[in-house]
Order: C-alpha cells, then sequence, then structure tokens
C-alpha cells in the first residue's frame, strides 16, 4: 500500500498541468502505461511467495486505476510491462496462470469501464473482480477448494480491498488538487470575464518589459492605457450583465486589434492597457489609433435584437520618446488618458503629440454617445 501511495503521489507532482484521460494525448498515455507498469514491477518485487513458484500481490491495483482512469491503452501497456515482468521473474506454470489472470483482470476492467455508475461503485466491483480472479487462481494452483479460507486468499482479499480503496481515494484526492491547481494558476493570472491579462500579470510583463528596456534603450517599450467612454451609460441603460457582454466583447476587439505579441490585459473595470514591445511612439499612435477606430466601428452585441456603438479614449507613452525613464511608462500613458477625455473622449492622446490628435476616421456623428440598432446586421 505504501508503493502505491508513495509513486501514485510522485506521477501526480510529474503530470501536475493535466489529469489522464480518455482524450489525453497518446504520448500521456503511453507514459501513463508505462509508470503503472513499474509501479506493477515494484509491487512484485515485494510479492509474497507462496509456493516455490508462485508469488502474490498487488500489481492489478496500477492495472486498474491505469485502465479506469486513462483506457484501453494505458491499461495495454501496463498489462504488457508488467507481464513481460512476471516472465523475465521466472518461465514457469505461475508465470503464465499470471498472463491469463492479468488478461481477464485487463479485459473485465475494460467492461467494467464501460458501466454508467460512479467512479468509486466502479472501481469496487473491478476490485471485487478482482479477488474473485484471484481466489480461483488459488484454487487452481493449490488444486484445493478448501483454499478459498486459507490464511492466503483471506489476507489478499483485505489487502487488495484496503488498498485498492486507499490508491482510489489518493488518486481522486490528487486528482481534484491538481485541477484546483491549475484553476487557481489560471485565475492568478487571467481576467475571468474577458480571459484577458489580469492587473497581476499585467504589472509582471511590464516590469520585466521594464527591466529590459532599461538595459536596451535600442528598442522602444510603448504603453497604451484605454479606457471605455460614459461606460456608466451602458449600465445604467442596459444593466450591469450587459455590461459584462460589452466588456467581454471590447476584450475581444482589443486582442484582435493589437499585434499577436502585445500584452493585452483588463487592468480593472472598464480600463484596459496594451504593452507593445519594441515599438516607438508612431507606431504605438498608429496601432493605438486602429484600436480605437475598430472599437468606435465594432457594433456590440448585447443580445439578438440590440446591438450598441462605444467609443474609447487612449492614452500612449513611450519609452524614452516621451519619459526618460520606463518606469514612468504607466503614470504617463494615464495622464495622456486624462487629456484625451478632457479634449472630448474617443481619441488618442500622447505627451509628445501635444494637441496633436491622429484620426484614422471620425464618425461624422454622435462620436462619444452610444446609440442604439435595433438591427445592426
Ligand atoms: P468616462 O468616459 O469618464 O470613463 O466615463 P465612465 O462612465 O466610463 O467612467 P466611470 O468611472 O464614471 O464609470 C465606470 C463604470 O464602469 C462604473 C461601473 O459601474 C462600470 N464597471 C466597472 N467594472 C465593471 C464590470 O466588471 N462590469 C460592468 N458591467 N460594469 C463595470
Ligand atoms: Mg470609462
Ligand atoms: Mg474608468
Amino acid at each position: 500500500m505504501m508503493i502505491i501511495l508513495a509513486l501514485l503521489f510522485i506521477y501526480y507532482q510529474f503530470f501536475r498541468e493535466e489529469n489522464l484521460a480518455p482524450t489525453s494525448s497518446i504520448k500521456r498515455k503511453f507514459l501513463s502505461g508505462l509508470y503503472a507498469g513499474m509501479i506493477g514491477i515494484f509491487l512484485m518485487i515485494y510479492s509474497i511467495q507462496i509456493t516455490s513458484t508462485t508469488i502474490v500481490d498487488l500489481r492489478h491495483i496500477p492495472l486498474l486505476l491505469v485502465t479506469l482512469y486513462g483506457g484501453p491503452l494505458p491499461g495495454l501497456i501496463a498489462f504488457i510491462v508488467i507481464q513481460i515482468t512476471r516472465f523475465i521473474i521466472g518461465i514457469n506454470l505461475s508465470s503464465f496462470v499470471s498472463l491469463g489472470l492479468l488478461t481477464s483482470l485487463y479485459i473485465g476492467y475494460l467492461v467494467f469501464r464501460e458501466w454508467k455508475v460512479g467512479i468509486f461503485i466502479k472501481a469496487f466491483w473491478m476490485l471485487i473482480y478482482s479477488n474473485v480472479a484471484f481466489s480461483i487462481l488459488i484454487i487452481y494452483l493449490l488444486l484445493d477448494i478448501k483454499s478459498i479460507f486459507s490464511e492466503i486468499n483471506v489476507l489478499f482479499w483485505i489487502t487488495s480491498t484496503v488498498t485498492g480503496a486507499m490508491a482510489l481515494y489518493t488518486t481522486e484526492h490528487l486528482r481534484k488538487t491538481n485541477h484546483l491547481f491549475k484553476e487557481y494558476k489560471k485565475s492568478a493570472t487571467i481576467d475571468p470575464l474577458t480571459d484577458l491579462n489580469n492587473v497581476r500579470s499585467f504589472d509582471e510583463a511590464l516590469n520585466r518589459a521594464i527591466q529590459e528596456a532599461s538595459t536596451n534603450e535600442k528598442k522602444p517599450l510603448s504603453l497604451l492605457v484605454i479606457d471605455i467612454d460614459h461606460f456608466k451609460n451602458v449600465n445604467d441603460t442596459y444593466d450591469h450583465a450587459a455590461g459584462d457582454i460589452v466588456l467581454t466583447q471590447f476584450g475581444k476587439t482589443l486582442r484582435s486589434s493589437a499585434r499577436l505579441n502585445d500584452i493585452v490585459s483588463r487592468n480593472g473595470g472598464e480600463e484596459f492597457t496594451i504593452l507593445l514591445g519594441d515599438c516607438s511612439i508612431r507606431e504605438a499612435l498608429q496601432i493605438g489609433e486602429r484600436v480605437r477606430f475598430m472599437i468606435e466601428e465594432n457594433a456590440f452585441e448585447i443580445n439578438k435584437d440590440v446591438s450598441i456603438h462605444i467609443t474609447a479614449s487612449i492614452g500612449a507613452s513611450t519609452f524614452p520618446e516621451t519619459v526618460p525613464s520606463p518606469a514612468q511608462l504607466y503614470r504617463e500613458a494615464d495622464e495622456a488618458l486624462y487629456h484625451a477625455k478632457r479634449s472630448g473622449r474617443n481619441r488618442i492622446y500622447s505627451n509628445e503629440q501635444t494637441i496633436k490628435v491622429y484620426k484614422y476616421k471620425k464618425r461624422a456623428s454622435c462620436p462619444f454617445f452610444i446609440f442604439l440598432s435595433n438591427d445592426s446586421k
């Protein structure tokens, strides 16, 4: 039991990112099968000798687990590894009986797998099935029906059932832990509404970029801070849920109008940023203007009948062109955003450009306010 539990724990440390499932990659299934086979080998090393050629152990448990969670392929790999090792230990009647037993266990496990019941019930009956198969084997090898009540058979039933239950409980626990680990890791870096980086990973990316820019002045670093105009009106006119839908689509629009390697984040509420590596102020203003234009052009669908138009204001800053130190990028872009808001919204502004505002295309009418279109298509 200790061997199984320890090796299960190590397995789940190796494969933290994704739990074994029928949809896992072939490589993952293959490796898992090999690992289960290796656990089987360890278990055979600690076999109990019952006759001069017969050994008894818990090698069926890793086979059971890997077949239960991974399906036929990893089960088959484990089966082959275990059986080959059994033949290496000794080729005799017992090793061939073991081949028969393991084959019937593997096939049985595949059948039980298809049963539409909870994992614990399935595993419980798989264990009982294994124990019954073992008892039949004992009777056959010892040629005595009374051996059903022999110490070895009774002990096997107890050990196999208890260890199987412990192994299953541990596996379920480790799988749940891994799943939560992955979820928490994701939620620590990703904004759940827009799937963009959250403010935490933005900070990390900015710090990294600042460090890089400080040592490599030849590559300018730009930042766009983007804030939706009059977003409160969306929430007030429709509702908060509609506001969330708009924010989600807004995130997609930003992602698709930025360059592939730009770091797009939702920094909070209706404020977003795009961090542009190796990008001069001129390019930053062009990209920002494209972003602004695409937001202005896009129809944000609140539901299938209602689409709205929104605009956003953008502040831009660039090291070393508009700020002498990369640490000032954020404050400068935020100030520029404030100026963009003050000078009428729906525009991009940067300190260096003073009043000059880039315009890709200006909407002739109602540029700053939400308007309804009942059929945007
Ligand atoms: P301005 O043009 O000056 O930026 O006006 P504004 O209305 O966009 O700015 P203000 O800061 O007054 O309001 C921001 C609004 O954004 C208020 C808040 O209800 C809304 N908001 C912030 N976070 C969320 C969110 O996660 N979901 C929704 N639906 N609304 C949000
Ligand atoms: Mg706003
Ligand atoms: Mg705001």
